[in-house]
């Protein structure tokens, strides 16, 4: 009986791709928490603790296989140290995914397990909001544990969104000034995909300054929202690569620029939020060739992080905001050093990172 469990075990074992990959992605550590009584079935993927602990979103979502979720805990967490090492933070990245049960029975306790696991981990991980997460979740995980941001004691109501789309804004004026070298962003047009918790403060912040905005998004409460409260125009969600602006804001899915899209795009500027735009990484040459400037995700959408992690470490709101704002800065430099080298800007910023990532933080 014994020998037969073993076998069916080692058949189906899934580790050996997991070592491949995580070998491929230069990792690290993966943890793995089942708690039976709340179904709790959990990863944890520290990608890189030189720089100092690693910090990343927890995100509850559902996965048609363990090895999808193995995969995406694994690809995140390595984005997450490029995005903390290019923002010159002190962590690494980390990313947890709890994988969505059909019916979790009591979210309480499903959350309070999590805090468990995370606290285990001593300080090595620290957690924060993501997809299916809420600030209300990290309150119940911070009964549990210490490592946790997002909170509502953690200023500024626990959501990063509105501190992601300042960091969009700002690399947009950056990206405004060295591509159209113009100071402001009145009478700009950008065309913003997805009008959901980054979308919607990104659109506030650049209406504020004057920008012309069209949307779209298939979710028409979102839409409307954004068409009632600051008058924006709209148009279909297959429409939004064609629409003739100065930029295009991708804010709402990953692998949207890919070699069909980009033939179609009529800006000269692509800046915006969402996680990992480029369906793949030679497709930043692709925009750079045909003109196109484009703002790395990583750089541009890391406000967020930024501000939770200079909350977390104990600096006031003040000087966390001052962070996120210096995404221009850092864009700029990446720019300039692309247009100097005549190569893409995500290499640019991709070898900077990576550079960064094997050097201690100095803090
Ligand atoms: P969200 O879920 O609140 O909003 C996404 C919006 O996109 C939703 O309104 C959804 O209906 C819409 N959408 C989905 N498919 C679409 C399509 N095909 N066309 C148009 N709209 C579509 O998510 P969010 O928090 O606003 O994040 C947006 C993006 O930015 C994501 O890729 C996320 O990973 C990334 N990001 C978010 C943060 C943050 O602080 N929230 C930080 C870094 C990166």
């Amino acid at each position: 009986m014994k020998n037969s469990l073993l076998k069916e075990s080692i058949h189906h074992t899934a580790l050996d791709g997991l070592f491949r990959y995580a070998d491929f992605l230069n990792f690290g550590e993966v943890c793995v928490k089942f708690d039976h009584d709340t179904g709790l079935k959990a990863i944890i993927a520290i990608h890189n603790l030189k720089r100092g602990p690693a910090i990343g979103g927890c995100r509850l979502v559902s996965y048609p296989s363990t090895d999808h979720a193995l995969e995406d805990s694994l690809r995140l967490a390595y984005m997450m140290s490029f995005k903390a090492a290019i923002s010159n933070l002190p962590h690494g990245g980390a990313k947890a995914v709890l994988i969505k049960p059909n019916v979790i029975k009591n979210r309480r306790a499903y959350l309070e397990a999590f805090g468990r696991f995370v606290e285990e981990l001593g300080g090595k991980y620290i957690t924060a909001m993501d997809s299916g997460t809420s600030v209300e979740d990290m309150d119940i995980i911070e009964t549990q544990t210490q490592y946790v941001t997002c909170t509502t004691s953690s200023g500024n109501g626990g959501d990063p969104s509105p501190y992601t789309a300042l960091g969009v804004r700002r690399g947009i004026e950056a990206a405004v000034k060295f591509k159209l070298g113009k100071d402001t962003l009145e009478g700009v047009h950008v065309a913003i995909q997805g009008a959901g918790h980054v979308g919607y403060f990104l659109a506030k912040e650049l209406k504020k300054r004057g920008a012309q905005l069209t949307m779209c998004d298939v979710n028409q409460d979102n839409l409307r929202r954004c068409v009632e409260e600051l008058g924006v125009a709209t148009c279909a969600v297959e429409a939004i690569y064609d629409i003739k602006a100065d930029i295009f804001a991708p804010c709402a899915l990953g692998a949207v620029l890919n070699l069909h899209t980009i033939k179609r795009l009529q800006v000269s500027i692509v800046a915006g939020s969402a996680n990992n735009q480029l369906a793949h990484h030679q497709h930043g040459g692709l925009m750079q060739e045909k003109g196109i400037l484009y703002a790395p995700d990583f750089v541009i959408n890391a406000g967020g992080l930024i501000y939770v992690a200079e909350t977390y470490n104990n600096k006031n709101t003040h000087h966390a905001i001052s962070q996120v704002e210096n995404i221009y800065s850092t864009l700029t430099a990446i720019f300039e050093s692309a247009a100097q080298q005549e190569c893409a800007t995500n290499q640019i910023a991709e070898t900077i990172a990576w550079e960064r990532l094997n050097t201690p933080s100095i803090e």
